[in-house]
């Protein structure tokens, strides 16, 4: 009997044309294996009668005869961070612990459209802000990845963290992250799952519990890069409530998947290989470079000589959009009020006691950035520099198709290590992944090796604006010549 929890999506979906199986019994089987799965707190709310209702509902479209979506019947879990309406969405803080939405976000309600029978909403950091699930007020989500003495000592990454797990431990078919800094992708790269971010402005923000808003995006993730491209191309495309999107056509990305990449010329970024890389990486990076020669691509060495200053660009950045966006939690709307002798204090009282530490910090960081005596010092010149950032990318895209780096400096860590860790540590995580945040540009992590400790290592391939296509063609071809074994340790005893 076929395991349905392990199927890709592109399977069970033919699987279900075939009618060999069920929307009934593909979500059953999850919402079995979500029972199982509880241990590691991927979900922070299972929603099994609306997935029951939704998978009936295909069932019975598919019976008819009607028409039908491109992911009908497919189980999928939202980050709680897009709203659902009717399903309570917490972007795991305290703060919006028991917010509901009225409203739907437009990438769910896309998904929905399509087909897709919802699960849940799974874990995140909050307010995504954060690279393990550690900062999320529902606890911590552990990594499907066991470390060497079979614990679930490691954290899956973040903020898509719940997603990551839930997808690697086939708690659902694909998942919704989002990704302001590397969100999808450090998580994918720690839990062995793929992910894309897309070009900035493919998908609507609008529902999306905003953090900052010139870098948000929001992407699928899955199993494979084609699952990663039936997602996209159901989430993508232009919005009336979101002026940023592009109003472009979304194209076919499963069209795009050829296997044939050959004259394709991939940029490898000298400055993604600084002296201390840990060699568990490089060894991987080098392994994909390789793949990719044998594949028929031409390998270019480039520069993208600003890299050195995304990481503390896009802290400043980041920072001054998240005090801003965050402002609106204020113990009036949305939210818990703690009550206060003024009105003052009762802002004072709500939001010290709504927010975790996290994001008080990055809430007081920002403020600074933006205050009249350090704006121009600080947020402006940020801004310039992003500029440079972008404008590297533009050059290296004179001459190559795509560019190949490494998702994540480190396979994933223990909850002890990041323990220890002081804040700005955990930042030096996302020094691969910020810089194609910055300029917008879309990146696709997926599973390329494994480290001496078994733990999987993923790669990043960066794109051209909008040509999301290129990047998972490219994807595709290294995925098939990777053959990653997607089986977390758990599973395989
Ligand atoms: N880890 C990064 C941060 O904490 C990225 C987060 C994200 O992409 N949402 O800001």
């Amino acid at each position: 009997m076929t395991d349905l929890v392990t199927l890709h999506i592109a399977e069970a979906a033919d699987l279900l044309n075939k009618k060999e199986i069920s929307a009934v019994e593909l979500t059953n089987a999850h919402l079995a294996e979500m029972e199982k799965g509880r241990i590691l707190n991927a979900y922070i709310t299972e929603t099994p009668e609306r997935a029951l209702a939704d998978a009936e509902a295909s069932d019975k479209r598919r019976a008819a005869g009607s028409a039908l979506g491109v992911l009908d019947g497919i189980p999928i879990a939202n980050k709680d961070l897009y709203c659902t309406a009717g399903v309570r969405t917490t972007a795991a803080s305290k703060m919006l612990a028991n917010f509901v939405p009225p409203y739907e976000s437009t990438v769910t309600q896309k998904l929905k459209d399509a087909g897709t029978v919802m699960l849940g909403k799974v874990n995140t950091d909050q307010f995504a802000m954060g690279g393990s699930t550690m900062t999320s007020y529902f606890g911590v989500t552990k990594n499907p990845w066991t470390d060497e003495q079979g614990a679930y000592s490691l954290v899956p990454g973040g903020s898509s963290g719940g997603s990551a797990a839930a997808v690697a431990a086939g708690l659902c078919m694909g998942a919704t992250g989002s990704d302001t800094g590397g969100s999808i992708r450090q998580p994918a790269s720690f839990c062995g799952v793929t992910g894309i971010k897309p070009t900035y402005g493919r998908c609507s923000r609008y529902g999306i519990v905003a953090f900052a808003s010139s870098l948000d995006q929001a992407g699928p993730m899955a199993r494979s890069v084609k699952d990663c491209a039936l997602l996209l191309g159901a989430m993508a495309g232009a919005d009336k409530w979101d002026s940023t999107v592009a109003e472009l056509p979304v194209p076919d990305f499963a069209a795009a998947l050829t296997g044939d990449i050959r004259g394709k010329k991939i940029g490898i970024p000298k400055e993604y290989r600084p002296a201390g890389l840990n060699e568990q990486v490089a060894k991987v990076w080098d392994k994909g470079i390789q793949l990719l020669r044998d594949a028929g691509a031409e390998i270019v060495d480039i520069s993208l000589p600003h890299t050195k200053y995304a990481l503390p660009v896009y802290y400043i950045i980041a920072c001054a959009e998240a005090s801003s966006n965050l402002s609106r939690y204020d113990g009036v709307r949305y939210t818990e009020r703690v009550p206060g002798a003024t009105l003052d204090e009762m802002y004072e009282n709500t939001r010290t006691d709504g927010f975790g530490s996290e994001v008080i910090r990055r809430i007081l960081l920002g403020t600074f950035v933006l205050s009249a005596g350090f704006y121009d010092a600080y947020y402006i010149r940020a801004q310039r520099v992003r500029r440079l950032i972008y404008d590297d990318f533009q050059k290296a895209f004179e001459t190559v198709d795509a560019i190949l780096a490494p998702a994540a400096p480190t396979p994933a860590l223990s909850y002890e290590a990041m323990k220890r860790m002081s804040p700005v540590d955990t930042y030096l995580g996302d020094v691969f992944t910020t810089p194609s945040s910055l300029a917008g540009a879309p990146a696709l992590s997926l599973p390329v090796g494994l480290s001496d400790t078994g733990l999987p290592i993923g790669l990043q391939i960066i794109g051209k604006h909008f040509d999301e296509s290129t990047v998972l063609q490219i994807g595709d071809v290294l995925e098939k010549a990777a053959g990653f074994d997607l089986t977390p340790r758990r599973v395989k005893g």
